[in-house]
């Protein structure tokens, strides 16, 4: 019985580090300490290390999303 709810605990716990790690990839612009671009590291709550990486992010988001179609 108490078998059953540790795997039961342990599969919500596997569900959560996936859908965490899912929403991370799902939405870049959350700042983890690392530069969106080129995963140089930035101060924490700062997305680019540069005027540069913000450019050619937004330059290759615009390109996605006309290739997407959208
Ligand atoms: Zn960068």
């Amino acid at each position: 019985m108490s078998d059953h709810a540790d795997q039961a605990e342990q599969n919500i716990e596997t569900f959560l580090h996936s859908a965490i790690a899912n929403a991370r990839r799902h939405s870049p612009l959350q700042s983890d300490g690392h530069c969106v671009f080129c995963d140089e590291a930035v101060a924490i709550n700062q997305l680019f290390c540069c005027r540069e990486c913000r450019d050619d992010y937004d330059k290759e988001q615009r390109a996605l999303r006309i290739a997407g179609g959208l």
